[in-house]
């Protein structure tokens, strides 16, 4: 009988993501009529572009350890959801339908052969063996109360009346894919506060662009967030692009340089040989010379970095290209070693919210139970994914989130819709 709806009212899911899938099947499922509404033409649009194409479906590991990579309050809050549905679990969804994953050493999650594609074509299927109602070009407009329940969902097509509604209607990063942050103001308007809204795992274009190191890659430098004192550090790969950076370490560092932006201005700076002291680059560049007194300063910069970034080493500290080791002053030798050390990119332009894989900001996480994903403020709202006040790391961190607590919001909501 598990499959069999018993209420005539359903329950309807917002928004067909990572979490509003999961909360869709789970709902469906434990024996909801569920109607799930996309403003787009697909389900997964945010899955299919996730890793790049290839999907960090998760992360692995022990579950508190994946729990640390989150902010504490996030983590506190997604912890029961978590346990509820783990990363295994989604894994076992997928591979007991054909998708071979496997493991990196940092605990990354992918498909092993297939694509994005490929996950999002087996979280259709789960949603066809459980006749969900998917309903696409639906987008929502509007959510009408009575009495602090949700009555109305009102669409451009037509209107549902909800046993229960889950909201999952995700941020407002990449737009063109439907997230546009519709979700922020019908939860205020239902008594919710929204926690202000920044960019996250998001490039930074910096007010001195430098285009010529566009496309030059870093290996393994850090990258420091600087308001008058360091703020936020991230070891990694850089990528400089032609208005700013990007890369592991800039979206590593991304979202603390967003917060620090709303008071003031924040400067960027690199460290290209995080694992030497100045003192040993200094000894280091002092047996080099004396074995190549002839040969140019720039040649020895050009074993630690790319000849561009070298280049522009030079050029910054206002060393000649054509300086060569015998004669190099202390002075213009220490102010080389200082900016292999920490180059200042100077001040930051603009933390990209379009181009974030994820916001920070949300619905606030006081407002939600996080056992059931139930608003404190309308019983019958359930709330999952990154339209909440969260924002993890990159590393299948924000896939797992959503899926977990797509998970509990579905089974929450059909558990009420049955009891009507
Ligand atoms: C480029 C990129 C790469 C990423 N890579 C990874 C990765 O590899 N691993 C990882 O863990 N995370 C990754 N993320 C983050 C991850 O994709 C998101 O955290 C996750 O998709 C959030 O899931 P969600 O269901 O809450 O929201 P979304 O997946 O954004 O889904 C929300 C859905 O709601 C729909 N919607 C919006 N408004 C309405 C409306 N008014 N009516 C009806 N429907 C509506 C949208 O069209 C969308 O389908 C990446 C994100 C981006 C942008």
């Amino acid at each position: 009988m598990k499959n069999m709806p018993r209420s005539t009212k359903p329950a309807i899911v917002i928004g067909a993501g990572a979490a509003g899938i999961i909360a869709a099947w789970k709902a469906a499922s434990d024996g909801a009529q569920v109607i799930l509404l996309e403003k787009t033409k697909r389900i997964g649009t945010k899955i299919l572009i996730s890793g790049g194409g290839k999907c960090n479906i998760t992360h692995d590991g022990p579950l508190e350890e994946v729990l640390r990579a989150f902010r504490p309050h996030e983590a506190r809050f997604i912890r029961p959801a978590c346990y509820r549905f783990r990363p295994q679990e989604i894994v076992e969804m997928l591979t007991s339908r054909g998708l071979d994953v496997y493991t990196r050493p940092d605990g990354r999650i992918f498909p092993v052969h297939q694509t994005a594609k490929d996950v999002v074509a087996i979280l259709r299927d789960y949603l066809r063996d459980v006749n969900v109602d998917v309903r696409f070009e639906t987008p929502v407009l509007n959510l009408e109360t009575d009495n602090g329940l949700i009555t109305k969902v009102v669409t451009a097509n037509e209107d549902f009346e909800p046993g229960a509604v889950v909201l999952s209607v995700g941020g407002s990063s990449y737009p063109n894919s439907g997230t546009t942050g519709d979700g922020w103001p019908w939860a205020e308007s239902l008594g919710h506060t929204v926690v202000p809204i920044l960019a996250a795992l998001a490039p930074i274009t910096l007010r001195d662009a430098r285009p010529e190191l566009a496309g030059v890659a870093l290996r393994d430098c850090i990258l420091r967030g600087r308001q008058s004192k360091e703020f936020v550090r991230w070891r990694g790969d850089l990528l400089f692009t032609h208005r700013g950076v990007s890369g592991p370490t800039c979206l590593g560092i991304s979202r603390e340089v967003s917060e620090v932006m709303v008071s003031g201005v924040a400067n960027l700076e690199v460290d290209v040989v995080p694992d030497r002291s100045f003192e040993l680059l200094t000894e280091e560049f002092l047996k080099w010379s004396k074995a190549n007194p002839k040969k140019r300063v720039e040649t020895w910069v050009e074993s630690y970095v790319p000849k561009s970034y070298a280049n522009e080493l030079m050029r910054s500290t206002e060393i000649s290209s054509d300086q060569v080791a015998t004669n190099f002053a202390i002075k213009l030798r220490n102010r080389l070693m200082n900016a292999l050390k920490g180059l200042d990119l100077g001040p930051v332009q603009e933390v990209v919210l379009d181009k974030g894989e994820v916001v920070a900001g949300g619905i606030s996480l006081d407002e939600v139970d996080p056992k059931t994903m139930q608003s404190h403020r309308c019983s019958n709202l359930f709330l999952c994914g990154e339209v909440l006040d969260i924002a993890g790391p990159v590393g299948g961190y924000n896939l797992q989130a959503a899926f977990a607590t797509g998970f509990v919001a579905g089974e929450m909501a059909a558990n009420l819709v049955l009891d009507q």
